[in-house]
């Protein structure tokens, strides 16, 4: 395993889109455990591969319950509404207001290639959407009703 280097500050390739996962080979798994392990490192609650520079459709979202890993994903049922900030490992110390459903459901592969379906309420609501939108080359700032720094210090 090995932590990749972010991307960060390149909107051009953030933008872009990623392109469906159609095996998953050793490359892929290699690829899923080194994503972990820089979710991991950078301390944050979601990852997707184009964020490691990989245009494919995988993420992985850890709100501290475990690692979900999505592939392929895509959202098949959306409710409610929150308001919350929400901030990004490719946008360090930027962080945004943004609407995001609820509640939602996703349907994806495993590691394995089983279809899998995810519930996500509230926090775990919004990492899905925002990791989910990356696969798109959405980000949130797109979505922010308002942005601001915070170093944190
Ligand atoms: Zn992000």
């Amino acid at each position: 395993m090995a932590i990749r280097k972010i991307v960060t500050e390149d909107e051009e390739f953030l933008r872009k889109k990623s392109r469906p996962v159609s095996d998953i080979d050793q490359r892929i798994q290699i690829l899923i455990d080194d994503m972990i392990q820089t979710l991991h490192h950078a301390k944050g609650a979601g990852i997707a591969a184009v964020q490691v520079g990989v245009l494919k459709r995988i993420c992985i979202v850890d709100i501290g319950q475990g690692p979900i890993i999505l592939i392929n994903p895509h959202i098949t049922e959306k409710r409610g509404k929150q308001e919350g900030a929400e901030g990004c490992l490719s946008y360090p110390k930027i962080y945004g207001i943004v609407s995001r459903p609820s509640y939602v459901k996703v349907e994806a592969l495993n590691r394995n290639g089983q279809p899998i379906l995810i519930e996500g309420k509230d926090f775990l609501a919004r990492a899905l959407c925002h990791e989910i939108d990356h696969l798109d080359g959405i980000v949130f700032k797109d979505l922010a009703s308002k942005m601001y720094r915070d170093d944190g210090e």
